[in-house]
């Protein structure tokens, strides 16, 4: 965002606060700083001079969760979290709370491969380290590979479509079990698909650090290895990935990738029930909605359609719960995450249900390390569970 677009923005705000009403953040701390109307008031005083940076200042402009529920209730549309971002460029130099985090984020994003190499041959004794000192929030397992390190084309005999797969970091780096899922339901429903070797990281980790021209870097390599795929979709696991392609690399770089799209969305009219049997384990799910696929590429009703098209029963829950992980945010305001993550706990083992069911790697990182009494599932490992399984 240019300067004057930031000004601009900023001065739309009325002080109305009605996006305040279901903010996670200002829900746990009822300060008004901890609001997206408190926040543009900050950032609205540090641009006028008013204040300079400092600690609290950045605790509380790095302290948005940048989850977008604030974002539709804002009767004159102030791109909130465009807004947000563009603050924290201006902060990032005197934040030297989140300094390490820019580092790593950085190495990572720079060399992948090459960090997880290091990574696979220290964490036995980093991460415990790390559990045990408070500074991660959770248990982290890494995989013995990664699903991706050269381009891959799969092809059908019978073909019905061709997709290209951005594979995002947490799925390629962490989980490639769900990366594979998602080949394996392509394939069996007839879609060649394409694994491109150039794809990069979105660039959400680092625009939510200040990083904004490290991420428009990354928004441009993966818009030129995209944009030339003849396929009619380009699917991701990860709602954050999408949102990042689809609606904020247009706001970043002035060209978005229109063809990505949320497996939900894809595969809801690809369904066809009679070729689908649920485990028997998992008759009862409970469906946990990510922020970025809920509030900001509005898909709700989807994957409930989905899972109620495999023949799997959903259980109503009452509240409309945000996980706390956010990212990059569960490691630098761990406290927050974990109140938000308690509700969430507390609901679901209330809820009962064999099975939870998420969209989001992330959000399955952070409820699966704080619920035992069942699993917590992506979408696309319910779908292949009932595609496969023996009628
Ligand atoms: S993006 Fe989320 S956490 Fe940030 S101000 Fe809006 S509702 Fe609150
Ligand atoms: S809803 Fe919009 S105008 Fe009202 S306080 Fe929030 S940002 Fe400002």
């Amino acid at each position: 965002m240019e300067s004057s677009q930031y000004l601009d923005e900023l001065s739309k705000c009325v002080r109305c606060g009605s996006c305040k009403a279901f903010c996670p953040t200002y829900e746990e701390d009822s300060t008004e700083s901890m609001s997206a109307r408190g926040r543009l008031a900050l950032l609205w005083a540090l641009s006028s001079g008013q204040i300079t940076s400092s600690h609290i200042l950045n605790d509380r402009i790095f302290g948005c969760m940048l989850c977008g529920k604030c974002e539709g209730l804002c009767p004159l549309a102030v791109d909130i979290k465009e807004v947000i971002y563009h603050g924290r460029t201006l902060l990032k130099k005197k934040d030297n709370q989140r300094k390490y985090l820019r580092f790593f984020t950085k190495l990572f994003i720079k060399k992948p491969g090459l960090t997880f190499k290091l990574l696979s041959a220290i964490h036995p004794v980093l991460f415990p380290y790390l559990l045990k000192k408070g500074t991660l929030p959770f248990r982290i397992e890494l995989p013995e590979r990664h699903l991706k390190d050269r381009p891959q084309v799969f092809t059908v005999t019978k073909k019905r479509g061709r997709v290209a797969v951005f594979t995002g970091c947490v799925v390629n780096f962490l989980y490639p079990h769900l990366g594979e899922a998602l080949i394996n339901v392509l394939l069996r429903l007839g879609y060649e698909i394409v694994l491109p070797a150039n794809e990069v990281c979105c660039g959400m980790p680092l625009r939510t650090l200040g990083l904004e021209e490290e991420a428009v870097n990354l928004a441009k390599r993966n818009i030129e290895t995209f944009k030339r795929l003849n396929v009619e979709a380009v699917l991701s696991l990860c709602p954050s990935c999408t949102l990042a392609l689809k609606t904020e690399y247009p706001k970043l770089i002035g060209e978005g990738i229109d063809k990505a799209k949320d497996i939900s969305s894809f595969f809801i009219d690809k369904i066809d029930p009679s070729r689908f049997t649920p485990s028997s384990d998992s008759r009862n799910a409970i469906y946990h909605d990510p922020c970025h696929l809920k509030y900001g590429l509005g898909i709700e009703r989807e994957p409930r359609e989905i899972i109620e098209k495999i023949g799997i029963n959903l259980i109503r829950t009452e509240g409309d719960r945000c996980c706390g992980f956010a990212g990059l945010f569960c490691l630098s305001f761990m406290e927050l995450s974990r109140q938000l993550l308690n509700k969430c706990t507390e609901e679901y083992t209330k809820a009962g249900g064999e099975v939870i069911i998420t969209s989001c790697p992330g959000c399955i990182m952070q409820l699966s390390n704080e619920i035992k009494d069942k699993p917590v599932i992506h979408l696309i490992e319910a779908i292949e569970e009932a595609l496969f399984q023996e009628k």
